[in-house]
């Protein structure tokens, strides 16, 4: 049998959310934060005209798309890099700084993929509680060492929702070493409401050792699609483009994202009504007497503890997927109004316990 890495065998595998049905047939997928709306009509018909020249190699680096997004963000095209999702520009971010002994900070529990990413490149992660449901910053800047290389920033946080804000994330840089790289993971950006969270954006613009991470797959609808970029000083970002997989965005993912780039008004208008459901479901939770964290995502969570697989197979047997870390909680996207009744009515009857 041939030899492979020991840290193989010590991996647990990233589970994506997948789909359940009822006994009556109903199936609501809310366990991957995806969003509920099928693609725009302009979107498909750029990628079907595209494809057409799918015997073609895509634009290796991505030129359209990049001034795309350089016009979009007021930034100079350099300081962008792109990959197949954001996950692929993370991964790309821990083989950049990753060596032996090299240590990368991020909180616990954040999003499922960044252990999994350490542990690829070779990476030891340093993981920081959560302080109630949400980053503890403080502790944080108390973990870095001589070793510290990256520190991942998840805002809003998957699972939770929470969010970090500006006063508290500038104090926060302040403490972080100019060669600790520190990573804004905006994947939920697009939804947030609260004024006083920081757009990463903005941010980056005065600090180099930030980068920031954003995504087509959740508010513009193309998760599968494949397509993720990051906004960074230029050394940061030329690192990143280094290592680059040849051809790693396809040609349709690279349309797509320019023509919902062009339809944004029109996708954020959807942002705005799975805001507003985002809103009326928390709410209806709270009144159903559950402890549930403001969230400024497309999801809420739950925490449920040991209960939390009993929950989870609870919404499953209405046809309800929700996305549960046993022992945990319970993290549940928001979907179409119907997805959320048919989830808002297993929580009613579910003990409170
Ligand atoms: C969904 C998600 C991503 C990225 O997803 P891609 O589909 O790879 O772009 C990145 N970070 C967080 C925290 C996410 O939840």
């Amino acid at each position: 049998m041939p030899r492979f890495r020991a840290i193989l065998d010590t991996m647990p595998p990233y589970r994506a959310g997948k789909a359940v049905v009822s006994a009556d047939g109903r199936s609501y997928k809310l366990s991957s934060n995806e969003s509920p709306y099928e693609p725009l009509p302009s979107v498909v018909e750029a990628v079907a005209r595209a494809a057409g020249q799918m015997h073609r190699y895509p634009d290796p680096a991505a030129t359209g798309l990049t001034e795309a997004l350089a016009e979009r963000f007021g930034v100079p095209a350099e300081h962008i890099a792109l990959g197949a999702g954001s996950v692929t520009v993370a991964q790309q971010l821990f083989e950049t700084v990753s060596e032996p002994g090299a240590e990368v900070i991020y909180a616990w529990r954040s999003f499922e993929a960044y252990p999994l990413l350490a542990d690829l490149a070779g990476a030891t992660s340093v993981r920081v509680p959560l302080l109630g449901e949400g980053h503890h910053l403080e502790a944080m800047a108390d973990a870095i060492t001589p070793h510290t290389r990256m520190i991942f920033v998840c805002n809003p946080n998957n699972p939770t929702g929470t969010v970090v804000q500006a006063a508290e994330l500038e104090a926060f840089l302040d403490r972080v070493p100019q060669d600790v790289l520190v990573v804004l993971d905006e994947a939920y950006h697009e939804y947030v409401r609260d004024a006083g969270v920081p757009d990463g954006v903005d941010v980056y613009r005065d600090r180099p050792n930030v980068a920031v991470l954003r995504t087509f797959s959740k508010a513009y609808g193309l998760a599968g699609l494949r397509v993720g970029y990051l906004i960074a000083a230029e050394p940061v970002a030329s690192a990143v483009r280094k290592t680059t997989v040849p051809f790693a965005v396809n040609q349709l993912a690279q349309v797509a994202a320019i023509a919902s780039l062009a339809a944004e008004e029109e996708l954020l208008e959807r942002v705005e009504v799975v805001v507003k459901e985002r809103d009326r479901v928390r709410g209806a939770l709270v009144a159903q007497g559950w402890t549930v964290p403001a969230t400024e995502a497309n999801f809420v969570w739950l925490r449920l503890n040991e209960r939390t697989l009993d929950f989870a197979e609870a919404c499953a047997a209405e046809g309800v997927a929700v996305r549960p870390f046993a022992g945990e909680g319970v993290r549940v996207s928001i979907g179409e109004p119907e997805a959320n009744d048919t989830f808002l009515a297993v929580a009613a009857a579910f003990p409170r316990g």
